[in-house]
């Protein structure tokens, strides 16, 4: 049964592998490590050199613009003051990144299998059999 891209979308918000929807991204006991290969499908989650660089921009994008930009405009527009603004940024920046980790690893691998779905090992037989019709 192919996975399809609404599957991997739903997954990929649901914090699951994007193959079999296992909740097998992290260890139970590990905030920050990400298992190499789903337990249960056998899905690598590491694509390749660079590929940790994808939850980092993600990770990076949402604090910048859900927070940072925010928290600038308003010390701008003098609701609040700069020092406040300075404080605000600050602990943002540090602690949203922290417990956005885990959610930007999901939405990095939702996004790179929902342009590449065929990527995907459960994909893969589908696609064979679809190249040889
Ligand atoms: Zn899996």
């Amino acid at each position: 049964m192919p996975v399809t891209r609404r599957q991997i979308v739903g997954r990929g918000l649901a914090g699951r592998c994007p193959n079999c929807g296992g909740h097998t991204l992290f260890a139970a006991g590990a905030r920050f490590t990400i298992h190499e290969r789903c337990a249960n499908c056998g899905l690598g989650f590491n694509r390749g050199e660079g590929f940790f660089l994808g939850p980092l921009v993600i990770n990076y994008t949402v604090t910048v613009i859900v927070f940072i930009i925010p928290v600038i405009l308003l010390n701008v527009h003098g609701v609040i003051s700069t020092k406040a603004a300075i404080v605000a940024t600050g602990g943002g920046a540090l602690l949203i990144p922290i417990l956005l980790y885990r959610r930007s690893w999901s939405w990095w691998l939702m996004t790179y299998f929902y342009f590449l779905p065929q990527k995907l090992s459960g994909n893969v037989d589908v696609q064979h059999e679809g190249g040889e019709e």
